[in-house]
């Protein structure tokens, strides 16, 4: 998953963005409505946070001015009374937090509006005899558990949703790689190698597709 935190208070932003990465969380940091909109307009984010207070404008405004299309927004602010957090969910933010709020709680509040809309994606996700679990980040084939790295899990997550269609290289890396961590050229392949190695050592070893100069596919060859 790849959020955008809109937080002008850096260090907060920074440590926000570090302990959701070590939950699979990767997120790129915008100190303010500017900033934002220019995330936006390069970036694919499943999420975004929003603070309120911002230096060159209010959260609001600039969720008001959002096209429908936009990813879930998640409200995090210090602004606490009922009216703001009524405000807020009316003027379409999905969810709302008030800041300080726990990590944990973050994560979780980005997985459930990830699953939304009408979308009943299960928190345990399951292909043939290879299961992932979204909540702990956890890798099994046939109930043995996989030793796999932040990127692994990140990458084979979003096979498995995709499971049966060939995920393109670029949704790969916008979902892998944040503005401040960016991919470089064998990146992709590196982790693809080495979820194939822990497949391989679990007796798994044709289940992880690459297709060439497109991206990668999970799941029989047959299908194809
Ligand atoms: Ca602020």
């Amino acid at each position: 998953m790849r959020t955008l935190i809109i937080e002008d208070n850096t260090e907060l932003a920074n440590l926000l963005a570090e302990r959701l990465a070590a939950r699979g969380i990767e997120s790129d940091i915008a100190g303010g409505i500017v900033e934002a909109d220019d995330h936006m307009a390069v970036g694919q984010f499943d999420a975004i946070m929003l603070d309120l207070g911002l230096p060159d404008g209010d959260g609001i405004d600039w969720l008001r001015s959002l096209p429908t299309d936009r990813p879930p927004v998640l409200i995090l602010s210090a602004r606490s009374t009922l009216d703001d957090r009524v405000t807020g969910l009316d003027t379409g933010a999905d969810d709302y937090l008030v800041k300080p709020a726990e990590v944990e709680e973050i994560a979780a509040r980005l997985r459930a509006l990830v699953r939304r809309p009408g979308r009943r994606d299960p928190v345990v996700l399951k292909v043939g005899n290879v299961t992932f679990d979204t909540t702990s980040r956890q890798a099994e084939v046939d109930g043995q558990l996989l030793a796999i790295g932040r990127k692994e899990a990140d990458f084979l997550e979003l096979l498995l949703r995709n499971a049966g269609k060939v995920v393109p290289r670029e949704r790969l890396e916008g979902t892998l790689y944040s503005a401040a961590d960016p991919v470089t050229p064998n990146a992709l392949e590196a982790v693809a190698s080495r979820l194939r190695r822990r497949f391989a050592e679990a007796g798994e070893d044709n289940i992880l597709h690459t297709v060439r100069g497109v991206g990668y596919f999970f799941g029989s060859r047959s299908a194809l």
